[in-house]
């Protein structure tokens, strides 16, 4: 069965609205002109309830289905990223510095054709929760609607979100079991030595010899601390200290990245960035202070929601247009603390060949509307059927 006839028909409709989202590009939790828009086309749609102002501005939406049954939550992302953009489009940001480099103003396009389709047809049990979260790209949107109590709020069983995919050929989808998407750390260190001249090092003690160490050092905790076959990254992106080349500085700053998948691996990592930290430390004579910060978590599918998810794509797709088995992803997502709070998965939908995600000249490809709210209309007709 390829996408829905009707919302193949409203298609232009909901091209329109995409279109014009993209010229309103609002960043982190800042979405309101978003947000109005989706609550104003979810009161025209005819849900049952909205309840706006989740996570400031996030909000949800509740469309009741035939007789009893669960809820099945399905996520948007709304926010917008601090690049200037350069795509061309007759339809481009109207905000200098600020556009739609990753679609999210495409997925919540589908989701509102979604919501479309089923406030019509209301051909499933139970209800369907419409979640429109701000501040994806940073400030864990999610995590917040969560720890906000959406889950128990909404009485929300599964959840499921959706992200487009340049490269990969329009309308073709991917997920896979367990984890696709990386866990995000990030880690801080300052040194604090004793800065003089460069001619007399002997009266000093410098964090210049001593970051480079710690920075070296840093590199053995993938190569000899770390199993070889679980994934993790660790780059140390920033080394910022000095100011002439006759003055040994007295403060010097590291900083970096942690990709992994496992908190035992974060844990791992943690304790041996504090013990080089500390050691490296003591062997330069210098002070040195860790902070290690855990941003968002690893995103990991649940495998039976991962292989549902997919068996509905091919229903829209085809068989041949859906892979459920890719490998994982060093990017990260904050629909990860969705599925740590509630079985679920997260699936990627081809966009073809367009610039790639946070390119200044990325547009998301009106094409894969339909695709997109189809596959969302059809998980919950198939997850919550009626007299199921
Ligand atoms: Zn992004
Ligand atoms: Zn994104």
């Amino acid at each position: 069965m390829p996408v829905l006839n009707s919302i193949s028909d409203h298609s232009h409709i909901l091209t329109e609205w995409r279109r014009q989202l993209h010229q309103q590009p609002e960043l982190g939790f800042d979405c309101h002109q978003i947000s109005q828009f989706v609550v104003d086309r979810l009161r025209d749609i005819g849900v049952d309830q909205i309840e706006t102002g989740i996570a400031q501005t996030g909000l949800v939406a509740i469309i009741n289905g035939q007789g009893d049954g669960p809820t099945i939550g399905l996520r948007a992302d709304m926010d917008a990223l601090p690049i200037h953009e350069e795509s061309g489009a007759p339809w481009a940001s109207e905000t200098p510095g600020k556009m739609h480099a990753c679609g999210h103003d495409g997925h919540t396009v589908m989701l509102l054709g979604a919501a479309k389709y089923l406030a019509e047809t209301r051909n499933f049990a139970g209800r369907v929760a419409l979640i429109f979260q701000p501040a994806e790209e940073a400030g864990g949107g999610a995590g917040v609607m969560v720890n906000e109590g959406i889950m128990d709020r909404f009485d929300i069983a599964q959840v499921y979100g959706l992200h487009n995919a340049p490269g990969v050929p329009v309308g073709h989808f991917y997920t896979t079991p367990g984890p696709i998407m990386a866990a995000v750390d990030t880690f801080d260190i300052h040194i604090q030595g004793q800065g003089g001249h460069a001619a007399m090092p002997h009266e000093t003690r410098d964090p210049v010899v001593a970051a480079v160490a710690i920075v070296q050092a840093i590199q053995t905790i993938s190569s000899r601390n770390h199993y070889a076959l679980d994934d993790l990254v660790i780059s140390v992106t920033q080394i910022h200290t000095g100011s002439a080349e006759n003055i040994v500085p007295d403060t010097a700053y590291v900083g970096g990245t942690v990709r992994s998948f496992d908190p035992k691996v974060q844990d791992m990592v943690q304790v041996r960035l504090a013990q080089i930290v500390a050691g490296q430390a003591a062997a330069y004579a210098v002070e040195a202070k860790l902070e290690y910060n855990r941003e968002y978590p690893a995103t990991i599918n649940h495998a039976d929601n991962a292989m549902f998810a997919a068996e509905v794509a091919r229903e829209i797709s085809g068989p041949d247009a859906v892979l459920d088995n890719v490998g994982r992803e060093m990017g990260a997502e904050d629909f990860s603390y969705m599925l740590q709070a509630r079985p679920g998965a997260f699936l990627f939908l081809g966009q073809g060949d367009t610039p790639g995600l946070h390119h200044p000249a990325y547009d998301f490809n009106d094409d894969i509307i339909p695709y997109g709210a189809s596959f969302f209309a059809k998980l919950v007709e198939r997850a919550q059927p009626v007299g199921g």
